[in-house]
């Protein structure tokens, strides 16, 4: 089926996307899966190309576009390459919401224009070693002296952990209110406290830094709040994450139909028992199986897409479309490396990585089983 979510100025910026990825990722990739990291200069050749920040005002160096298209086509190049070391979903996806929509006239003209540019790296620390699905579970804690806040506490996970410069915090501002006495407040590169773990070496994602991060009586100042007044942050959460999770599905997509079409010419060139193994029936059933099921995913997720924009997606619908798309990535590439034989298994055949790199979709952004949750309480049992 003709997909039909574009126009010619996306079909236009891929372009631009994919010249980059060609030129300033593919080569370095895999050194930087070495690393366990990807060096700051490239941010900064991505914000040249007005990569970051779509929905970031002009006045403040963005494109002043809410149009969460120019995102996607991001995602999927990237993915099409397979350079998930690129945290740049976190940023444009995830992060833009917080920075935009949630911030005063005084902190966007602190953080947009290095937002948008690539040289002011952003990430988010909600997860703790005590507390990942059960966010009210947290302990990090800002207490209010004067006109700052003394925030401790630990948070683990969190992509760009090392590269960033302004992280989005997830803290109690009373432990004793539940939900509404969680806050977010912005801590900064340098904060005297404020310090990095461990670069945590993961399963797959190998070149993505994933860091611990340390708050050891980090003063923050109040002007660094998010949102009027504290207690917010639960609410505000909440809003936020439909669209990282329809981020993640659009990886998931992308992913699931790179894989299937490397698999399909792979087949196509692959004997055995004197025949191109895509003529086993076996082979063309589960290739028409994943076909179809990515075919079914890819419209849902387009819907998904434009009703973002419109301002009309749900928190359910967001959570169906996480799930279900993340799930079928893990069966795609997990098919797919058996169609590959050995050489599936084998890391320079890019099914293997993807393999690797699939699996933690299900679970950050909110688990599989989290997402149940969310459909199965829309029910109202
Ligand atoms: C590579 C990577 C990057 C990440 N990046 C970030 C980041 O940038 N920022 C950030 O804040 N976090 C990040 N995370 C953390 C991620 O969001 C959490 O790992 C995830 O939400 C799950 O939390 P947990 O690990 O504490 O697992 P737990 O919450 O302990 O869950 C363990 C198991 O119990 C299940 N479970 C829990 N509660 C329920 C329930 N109510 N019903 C049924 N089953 C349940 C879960 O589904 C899971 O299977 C990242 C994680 C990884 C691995």
């Amino acid at each position: 089926m003709r997909r039909d979510l574009f126009d010619e100025e996306h079909d236009l910026f891929r372009e631009t996307v994919r010249e980059f990825m060609a030129r300033e990722v593919v080569p370095h990739h895999a050194q930087w899966e070495k690393d366990g990291i990807v060096p700051r200069e490239v941010w900064k050749k991505a914000g040249e190309l007005g990569m970051f920040g779509f929905s970031v005002p002009e006045e403040y160096g963005g494109s002043g576009i809410s149009d969460f298209r120019y995102n996607t086509v991001i995602v999927e190049e990237i993915i099409r390459v397979g350079a998930t070391g690129l945290g740049f979903g976190l940023h444009n996806d995830i992060m833009a919401p917080y920075l935009v929509d949630l911030t005063n006239d005084e902190q966007k003209q602190r953080w947009l224009p290095g937002f948008a540019s690539g040289e002011l790296i952003t990430a988010i620390g909600m997860t703790e070693p005590g507390a990942g699905s059960d966010l009210q579970g947290i302990r990090t804690t800002a207490v209010r002296e004067g006109d700052h806040y003394v925030v401790n506490g630990q948070k683990t996970f969190i992509t760009n952990g090392i590269n960033s410069d302004l992280v989005v915090v997830v803290v109690k501002t009373d432990p004793s209110a539940g939900a509404r006495g969680t806050s977010l407040v912005m801590v900064e590169r340098g904060m005297e406290g404020f310090t990095r773990g461990r670069n945590l070496e993961k399963v797959g994602m190998h070149a993505q830094d994933t860091a611990e991060l340390f708050f050891e009586n980090v003063r923050v100042p109040v002007a660094n709040l998010l949102g009027d007044e504290e207690g917010q942050g639960f609410f505000q959460l909440m809003n936020n994450l439909p669209q990282e999770r329809l981020s993640i599905a659009v990886a998931a997509v992308a992913a699931a139909e790179t894989v299937l079409e490397e698999t399909i010419e792979y087949c196509r060139n692959r004997t055995a028992f004197g025949r191109n193994i895509g003529k086993f029936q076996n082979t063309r059933f589960v290739l028409a199986e994943l076909a179809t099921e990515v075919d079914i995913a890819r419209h849902y997720l387009d819907k998904c897409v434009r009703a973002l924009n419109a301002g009309e997606l749900t928190a359910v619908d967001a959570a169906k479309a996480k799930w279900w798309t993340t799930e079928l990535q893990n069966k795609v590439v997990d098919r797919c490396v058996q169609l590959h034989g050995g050489y599936g298994y084998m890391l320079e055949y890019p099914v293997a990585k993807a393999w690797l790199d699939s699996r933690v979709q299900t679970i950050y952004g909110g688990t599989t089983e989290i997402m149940k949750e969310i459909i199965g309480r829309s029910f109202d049992f």
